[in-house]
């Protein structure tokens, strides 16, 4: 199996990261040195202070970004994240990544990312909306229909996204539905938009379980994270009968080898604020619940979770990533040496942006789809993605993520080499 042309270093800079697999793909495609020098970096990039008036009535200025990393296949898309660990490269990173996605499963976009640098529990509800609505102007510059459409990401979600839409309205004079993505129904969002990641992931684990000939309804699985993606995730493999053994949030896990009850830890987080003290179930760390015996695992969270550190060490078949870059170039080597089997993130959390793209046709025609017409629409789209990798994989014996990389590295540098360079 070809799966690196040179040794790798661990990296933990995630535009590091996200360059070092860009160049792995770029290597094995043969790109010419041009295309690569311009695929490498981000096509545009805009920092802003971000000036919010808080409560008790100080000013706090918060950084804000918003990086365009390609634009050659259409319009850049992609979320924003509220984070304390936010800086300029880690949103390079996701830009970067966000435009192989798009071009991965064949939609019409470049790829964005924006975020700002804050945690968002410390904010309260109207300090959140100032912080929202000002950055928004801020970006309001770059961002738009038919330039930059944002989305939600970590922290953000449909209220977010209702006030963005606002605030670009209220400047523009009218309502401007496809500036953004991720908007609850009654403000033009989509149907099915809020579980679609969960829902492409949930597709995928069952089309790798086919391909794998193992039976996913007599399979465990492993959930980091229980925020939009991974909780929506484990709720509904919990109501198709899929045993979930373990779940976390920030604070740690709960694991429980017979099966957890989703429903009930869902009741237990909203009455608590936290799963930390569910009785039904052990206690473990985020870490331990990584290394944990099971057939699936989906690190929906934070990026950097799979490293050389701890990457020999993990038990699951299937590793199905929902988050944004949980896995590291050198654990990818370990995961590949080791045979199991990674649904890489760029195809993995990809049902997020593929029903923003419905969103987005919906919001520019004013016609509304019904929410099986997104829920088939999306499963088309991602089974077929995950065939196109699969066979990439096979036929050129490379692991998921390199044969992800080569089709969509190859897609985009054929759309920028055929534009060609202006002037
Ligand atoms: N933030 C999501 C992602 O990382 C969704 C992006 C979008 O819908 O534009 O894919």
């Amino acid at each position: 199996m070809t799966i690196l042309s040179h040794p790798i270093d661990e990296q933990s800079n995630p535009f590091a990261i996200a360059q070092q697999q860009f160049d792995i793909a770029a290597d094995l495609l043969d790109l010419n040195m041009g295309t690569r020098r311009r695929l490498r970096v981000p096509r545009r990039e805009l920092k802003v202070a971000v000036p919010v008036r808080l409560d008790n009535g100080d000013i706090e200025v918060y950084e804000g970004y918003r990086v365009q990393h390609n634009v050659a296949r259409g319009p850049a898309k992609g979320g924003i994240r509220y984070h304390p660990d936010v800086d300029i490269d880690l949103i390079r990173a996701l830009s970067m990544w966000m435009t192989w996605k798009c071009a991965l499963v064949n939609i019409p976009f470049g790829g964005a990312k924006g975020g700002v640098t804050v945690d968002p529990e410390r904010l309260s509800l109207g300090e959140l909306e100032r912080l929202t609505r000002r950055y928004a102007a801020e970006i309001s510059i770059i961002i738009g229909p038919e330039k930059d459409i944002p989305a939600p990401d970590m922290n953000t979600n449909p209220q977010v996204m209702a006030w963005i839409m606002d605030t670009i309205s209220i400047h523009r004079g009218y309502t401007v539905r496809p500036t953004v993505t991720g908007k609850p129904l009654h403000v033009g969002g989509s149907e099915g938009r809020t579980e679609a990641t969960s829902r492409g992931m949930i597709c995928l684990l069952r089309e790798a379980c086919r391909h794998l000939e193992m039976r996913m309804d007599k399979s465990s699985v492993v959930i980091q994270g229980f925020g939009n993606v991974g909780g929506n995730a484990a709720r509904l493999l919990y109501d198709t009968g899929v045993k979930v053994v373990a779940v976390s949030d920030v604070r740690g896990g709960l694991y429980n080898a017979d099966g957890l009850d989703i429903p009930a830890i869902q009741r237990y987080q909203a009455q608590t604020g936290t799963m930390a003290g569910y009785s039904e179930a052990e206690g473990v760390t985020n870490a331990e619940l990584l290394e944990l015996p099971c057939d699936i695992l989906v690190p929906a969270a934070l990026g950097n979770q799979i490293t050389r550190e701890n990457a020999a060490r993990i038990k699951a078949r299937i590793i199905g990533e929902a988050a944004n870059g949980p896995t590291t170039p050198a654990a990818d080597a370990i995961l590949a040496e080791n045979g199991h089997f990674v649904i890489p993130d760029i195809l993995g959390n990809a049902g997020g942006v593929i029903v923003s793209y419905f969103e987005w046709v919906q919001g520019l025609q004013e016609y509304f789809w019904s929410e099986h017409e997104v829920v088939e629409n999306l499963e088309r789209i991602i089974i077929k993605a995950f065939h196109d990798v699969v066979k990439v994989a096979e036929s050129r014996h490379n692991h998921m993520r390199t044969a992800a990389y080569l089709l969509a590295v190859r897609r985009v540098a054929d759309t920028a080499e055929t534009r060609g360079v202006y002037p």
